[in-house]
């Protein structure tokens, strides 16, 4: 699963879907077919990842008065498709023989073509909307589990900030606003620098500190990452002596310069103007 998700992310990845098909059956379809075009056609394929059994591809509407490509506002649709236990998805191009059981075409602006073929049609496929729908659950990677490798896949060639990168549900799951600084701080990182230009150094080093402070919450009380995500992050983590969150102004713990505070997609952010790049 995982291969498949990263050869089509591969080959697609900012790609524009042309034209949308889909097969007259029912059974594979979660989003009627019609709702499904109209969604997908005219989008961007930001990214396609793996998430449980599913392959998610995060899309968005190019800027209105704008085609470029480049921008980087976040995923505002997912389509989303349940490979079941045959279900393929498949990177070629339109002139590529049909195979029996093609359920949906999506002829992108490369020239490529994205296919879907369910020979049983266990498969489903979903489209969704991110102003009226949540994200697809679970969307984001485990950041407890996650591999030094497929960590650094989820912010390759992304411009926002790495900040809103850790707080977005569909990259990583249960980062909350608390975590995000404190780890960015342990790993001496800049909150506003692209998530895309971290080297793999700095990688690495978010990626630990991010396993020493969500280790840390959960050991002060919780069974589970998620038992402290709430909406304010702040559930169960106010034993943690903090570093930055919420010390603007105080001297910093490693270097004494005072802590500062800027927002980032929305949330206040500390960090150390020093210690973090
Ligand atoms: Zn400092």
């Amino acid at each position: 699963m995982e291969t498949i998700a990263r050869g089509v992310d591969a080959r697609v990845r900012g790609d524009r879907i042309a034209e949308a098909w889909f097969s007259s059956h029912r059974e594979p379809f979660k989003t009627p077919p019609g709702r499904q075009v109209k969604g997908l056609e005219g989008r961007i394929i930001l990214s396609v990842h793996r998430t449980g059994k599913h392959i998610v591809c995060e899309l968005r509407r190019p800027a209105s008065g704008s085609l470029s490509h480049k921008d980087a506002s976040p995923a505002d649709a997912q389509w989303i498709v349940h490979l079941g236990m045959t279900g393929r998805l498949l990177v070629t191009t339109p002139d590529a023989p049909l195979a029996a059981h093609t359920h949906a075409r999506l002829r992108l602006e490369s020239g490529k073509e994205l296919r879907f073929v369910d020979a049983r049609r266990f498969g489903r496929l979903e489209f969704r909307e991110l102003h009226r729908t949540a994200a697809f659950a679970g969307a984001g990677a485990e950041p407890l589990t996650v591999g030094a490798d497929d960590f650094a896949m989820l912010f390759r060639g992304r411009r926002l900030a790495i900040k809103a990168a850790l707080l977005n549900q569909t990259l990583l799951t249960g980062v909350g606003n608390i975590y995000a600084d404190e780890s960015l701080f342990r790993a001496g990182i800049r909150p506003r620098k692209a998530a895309g230009r971290l080297t793999r150094a700095e990688l690495e080093r978010l990626r630990s500190a991010l396993v020493e402070v969500l280790e840390h919450a959960i050991r002060l009380g919780g069974s589970s990452v998620s038992d402290y995500v709430d909406a304010a992050g702040v559930k169960g983590f106010f034993q943690l002596e903090h570093c930055v969150y919420q010390r603007t102004g105080q001297p910093c713990k490693q270097c004494g310069v005072a802590i500062r505070k800027v927002v980032v997609a929305g949330r206040s952010t500390h960090y150390c103007p020093d210690c973090q790049g």
